[in-house]
Formats: structure tokens, C-alpha cells, sequence
């Protein structure tokens, strides 16, 4: 008997393991979104209306054996995911990939491609229309929006907002940040730290509107739209009683170093939704998927010897328009606006475009 691998959400972690285990189990990856959405490139994707057309990547060629289901789960146990639809799909090996959720357009809202695609075309419109742009948080998603922005569109006000007192958090050296002030300097976006606004703009975010805010310190901001970009929520309520023990009150989940969620033999998690003590990425997700692959492979081998994942340290690369941008990691020290164009100015979208074989020729 081949066992069933339910995977549920196919985000970075969830297709890269679903992929991993296509040849050794039945692989089901539950997912309500008819495309993969490369997240990475969504904000380049709201300024630019090829990116918009590059971001969402079918799903038909990831699996040979398994496939996916376009659909919800809406109740997770130990052996079975019950679907939206009410279907109930039995597994002997659960992995939970459900990452978590950003407001639009760091993460699409609508789970259908052409609605998202739509959405991505008004917002640029918006955009385009708008003289002033206020964005809230001066975290990575802000301060790349701004970078975005004002590279397509470089006579706009661009202001950005956080009440932190300096620009993105995370262990980073000092230079790290002064790199990235100076771009910021230098592109003309307008960065108020250690201040909020009194009230939010009363106009629907990402609409076009002309509004006055005033900033805690008393500073008048007037925007044409404005966008949050702060503010990460999760959501694991399909978890049934059992599998809650392992959900923190932030609703992340805390897992063992084999990456198998608390208390549990057959039940993973992978990316964004655990609780692992790193920052969130893509790149800790499909390693944490690699991780989870050797392991249900060598439990459905009958081996024991499973492997751990080790949390990865800060690092980032963190682009400020197609050829702007500053970086960090450990192992290379901070790299300024060149390197980090090499490194993600196409946004990695070929290394996506390779996992969904979506590179080899009909
Ligand atoms: C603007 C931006 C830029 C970024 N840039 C980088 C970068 O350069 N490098 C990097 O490493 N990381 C980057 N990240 C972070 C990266 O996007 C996340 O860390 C990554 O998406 C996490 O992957 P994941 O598989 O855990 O979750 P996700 O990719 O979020 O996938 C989760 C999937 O689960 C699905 N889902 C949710 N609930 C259910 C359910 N109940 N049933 C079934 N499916 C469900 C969702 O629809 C989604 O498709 C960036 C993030 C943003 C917002």
C-alpha cells in the first residue's frame, strides 16, 4: 500500500514538499488558490503590469503521481483533512503549510487569478493616478513598496510611516541601515519613524482619495491612497481538539526539531505558520519542506533516523526597485545596491518556474 501525504497549502513550503514526496507516496496538496501566487515578486507585480502577468504559476505540472485539489481545509486531524466542500480525504502523513497572512499587496486577497489579476491592474491605476502615496510600517514590505513605487514613478511623494524607531527590525549590523537610508535619501521617499497616526486614513486602503492624516507628533500627512504594511495574521483554526495542544496563543505552531508538530508521530509543519524562532521566508520554508520530506520518507521506509532543522539566522535581501536594494547575511556581510540587484532583481522567479516544471518544453 502506497501511503497518502496530505499537504495542506501550497505556498513555498507546501509544493516543494509536495513535490519531494511524489515519488514515494500518494501526494494530495490542498490548496483553494488556482495558481501558485511567487508572493516574492507581488509588490513589483502592483507597479508593473508584466510582473502582474508572472506572479501566478499553474499548478498542472508540479505532480507526476499526486495531484491537487483546489479547495479549503477546513477541519485537520491526525489521519484526515475534511475540505470546504465537505470532503473528507484520509492521509497517513499530514504536513501543514498554511503560511500566514500580510494585507494586499504584499499577499493577493482573492484566491481566483483573474480577480487578482484585476485587482493588481486597479491598484496600479490607483497608483498611477495618485500624486501622493502614504504607506504604514517601515518594515521590509514597506520600505519595498516605496523602492517600487518610486522607481516606476519616481516624481511621486512617497511617505512612510512606523512608529518604531528604526527601519526594519531583525538582527542586522548598523551598516545594514545606513545603506538602506541612504537609498531611501536618494529615491526621495520620506520616512517618519517613532510616530503613528492618530486615526487611520478614513478612506479604503489601496483606493484613490485624497486624505489629511496627522501623525502623533503632529505632523500633517495629505495622501492621494494610502496602504497598510504591517500587521502579519494566522490562521489555524481547522486544526481539530487533538492537534490544537500544539497551537500557541499567536496561533502559530510550535513544532519539534524534526519539524513534526508537538506531540505528534505523523502530523508536520512547515514555513510561515510555525513557530520556529527565525525570520519568516520562503527560503526557510523549503528548507524546513526539505527537512520534512527526508523525514516521511524514512518513516515510510520504516527507518527512525529522522533529520532536525536547525533555525536559520537573519538575513535578507531586501530590493528597492529593480536596481536598488540592500542586503544581509552572515556568511557575505551586508551587499549594497548592485549585488542585491544580481541576486533578486528577477525576483527568483526561474527557481519557481523549475519547481512547477514549468521550464521544460510541452
Ligand atoms: C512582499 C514580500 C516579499 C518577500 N520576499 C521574500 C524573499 O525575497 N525571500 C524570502 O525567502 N521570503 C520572502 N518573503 C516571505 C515569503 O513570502 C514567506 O516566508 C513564504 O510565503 C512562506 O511560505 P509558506 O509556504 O510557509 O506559506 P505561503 O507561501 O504563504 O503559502 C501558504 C498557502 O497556504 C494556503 N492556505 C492557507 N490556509 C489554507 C487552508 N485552510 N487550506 C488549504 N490551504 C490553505 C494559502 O492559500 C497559501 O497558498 C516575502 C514576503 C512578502 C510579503
Amino acid at each position: 500500500m502506497v501511503p497518502t501525504v496530505v499537504v495542506v497549502g501550497g505556498g513555498y513550503g507546501g509544493i516543494t514538499v509536495a513535490k519531494a514526496l511524489d515519488d514515494v507516496a500518494d501526494v494530495v496538496l490542498v490548496e483553494p488558490r488556482d495558481t501558485f501566487v511567487h508572493t516574492v515578486a507581488g509588490l513589483r507585480a502592483a507597479v508593473d503590469p508584466d510582473w502582474a502577468d508572472r506572479i501566478f504559476l499553474p499548478y498542472d505540472r508540479l505532480l507526476t503521481r499526486g495531484r491537487v485539489h483546489r479547495d479549503r481545509a477546513v477541519r485537520v486531524s491526525a489521519t484526515a483533512v475534511e475540505l470546504g466542500s465537505g470532503e473528507v480525504i484520509g492521509a497517513d502523513y499530514v504536513v501543514l503549510a498554511t503560511g500566514v497572512v500580510y494585507p494586499y499587496p504584499a499577499r493577493m486577497d482573492v484566491e481566483d487569478s483573474t480577480s487578482a489579476r484585476s485587482k493588481l491592474g486597479a491598484t496600479r491605476d490607483a497608483l498611477h493616478r495618485a500624486r501622493r502615496v502614504l504607506l504604514l510600517g517601515a518594515g521590509p514590505v514597506g520600505l519595498e513598496f516605496a523602492g517600487e513605487i518610486k522607481s516606476v514613478w519616481p516624481g511621486k511623494t512617497v511617505t512612510v510611516v512606523d512608529p518604531g524607531t528604526d527601519l526594519v527590525s531583525g538582527r542586522f549590523p548598523d551598516e545594514f541601515r545606513s545603506i538602506l537610508r541612504t537609498q531611501l535619501d536618494q529615491l526621495g521617499v520620506e520616512v517618519l519613524l517613532g510616530t503613528s497616526l492618530r486615526e487611520l486614513p478614513r478612506s479604503e486602503p489601496g483606493r484613490a482619495a485624497t486624505v489629511t492624516v496627522t501623525t502623533g507628533s503632529g505632523t500633517e500627512i495629505t495622501a492621494d491612497i494610502w496602504f497598510p504594511c504591517y500587521g502579519v495574521s494566522t490562521d489555524t483554526d481547522y486544526l481539530d481538539a487533538d492537534l490544537r495542544a500544539a497551537r500557541r496563543p499567536d496561533n502559530l505552531l510550535v513544532v519539534t526539531p524534526e519539524l513534526r508538530l508537538h506531540g505528534q508521530d505523523t502530523v508536520f509543519a512547515i514555513g510561515d505558520v510555525t513557530a520556529v524562532p527565525e525570520m519568516k521566508m520562503a527560503r526557510a520554508a523549503q528548507k524546513h519542506a526539505e527537512v520534512v520530506a527526508a523525514n516521511i520518507r524514512t518513516l515510510i521506509g520504516g527507518g527512525t533516523d529522522l533529520t532536525t532543522y536547525l533555525p536559520a539566522a537573519d538575513a535578507i535581501v531586501l530590493p528597492l526597485g529593480p536596481k536598488g536594494g540592500v542586503s544581509y547575511a552572515p556568511e557575505v556581510g551586508v551587499l549594497g545596491a548592485g549585488p542585491t540587484s544580481d541576486i533578486k532583481g528577477d525576483l527568483f522567479v526561474d527557481n519557481y518556474l523549475e519547481l512547477l516544471g514549468l521550464t521544460v518544453t510541452p
